[in-house]
């Protein structure tokens, strides 16, 4: 099979294109490296540029016959998203729009999107089901919304088959401690309290303490970066034998606070983190936590590394060896 994967050199992109040569798929990549890295990639055929260089969308369907695409590339940041939210409409939704246009166009008729549990917004029950209301509080979400929808009219009207996928909050790294994750500035829990272990911060923040929760921080349903590359490559499988248009939740239905996650982090890491509580961040829910029962039900989908502390392992693992990231910091 060969997969077109945008945004393949971004930190669950490039699991997921690694996870994909393993089972010894074709894999195209098509990113534009504002956030992503080269070094992530291996004897990959790569497209360099953005989803809205139509003619360089022209050429990768002219010059490959693909059978299905996943869509990571998209800007990500909930507080960006905040401060600039055309940027958002514009890399994320008229980006999307001219990929489906090609995808139609060339009838590849099958899409994986990397959606999100941003979604749903601040939400009404835990565990939450993708049939839950879907009221997202910022424009990274509306962005994912928007686009969740362009696939499902697109479906009705021209039967491209596609499958969203609404993660929770990835972690972890490649066990084989090849890639990881590294983002510049990093603004995600884990990797933020693994470099404060590491001594390239003083020390991290707790943002807020006053959440409605057992211990006042909010809680986070984990869940490894390649056990989300692993449902990637169900949903394409899916795709081909049935086709359909679905979403659906990842996540192990399990949550940590941001202090659980940070004694585990100290657990693996055997070093002293200081830890202190700032006020609270704008836009953060206190709970979330998924249901992904449709996910394991439909797509055969399996977490292999269920565990926060093997999570935070293979993140130590590759954050202890490559203090610079990718070198680009
Ligand atoms: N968080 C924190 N300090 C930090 C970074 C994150 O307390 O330096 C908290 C954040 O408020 C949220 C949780 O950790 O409750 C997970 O945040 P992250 O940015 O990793 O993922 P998100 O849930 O926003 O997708």
């Amino acid at each position: 099979m060969t997969i077109l994967v945008t945004g393949g050199a971004g930190y669950i992109g490039s699991h997921t294109v690694l996870y994909l040569q393993q089972q010894s798929e074709e894999v195209i990549v098509l990113d534009d490296f504002s956030k992503g890295h080269r070094e992530a990639l291996h004897d990959v055929k790569l497209y360099e540029g953005n989803l809205a260089n139509t003619v360089l969308l022209d050429k990768v369907f002219q010059e490959n016959k693909i059978d299905a695409i996943i869509h990571f590339a998209a800007s990500s940041l909930v507080g960006e998203s905040m401060k600039k939210p055309l940027d958002y409409y514009e890399n994320n939704v008229l980006g999307t729009f001219q990929l489906i246009k090609k995808a139609v166009e060339y009838k590849v008729n099958n899409i994986v999107f990397s959606s999100t549990a941003a979604t749903y917004g601040e939400p009404k029950n835990i565990p939450i089901l993708e049939t839950d209301p879907t009221i997202p509080t910022n424009p990274y979400g509306e962005t994912k919304l928007a686009i969740e929808k362009m696939l499902r009219w697109s479906y009705e009207a021209y039967g491209l088959n596609s499958i969203c996928l609404r993660y929770f909050n990835a972690a972890g790294a490649d066990p084989e401690g090849r890639i990881g994750e590294d983002h510049t500035p990093e603004s995600h829990l884990i990797p933020i309290v693994l470099e404060a272990a590491l001594g390239q911060r003083d020390g991290m923040k707790i943002f807020g303490n006053d959440y409605p929760t057992t211990d006042g921080t909010c809680i986070r349903d984990y869940i490894h970066v390649l056990d989300l590359a692993q449902a990637h490559y169900l949903a394409v499988q899916k795709l081909i034998n049935d086709g359909g248009c679905d979403i659906f939740n990842l996540g192990n239905g399990q949550g940590f606070s941001v202090k659980e996650v940070i004694e585990t982090c100290r657990k693996v890491t055997q070093r002293e983190i200081k830890a202190d509580i700032a006020p609270r961040r704008e836009g953060d829910p206190a709970q979330l936590i998924a249901s992904s029962k449709r996910a394991k039900n439909n797509l055969g989908w399996q977490p292999k590394y269920n565990q926060l502390e093997t999570m935070v392992q293979h993140a130590w693992n590759w954050h202890s060896t490559h203090i610079e990231g990718y070198g680009s910091k």
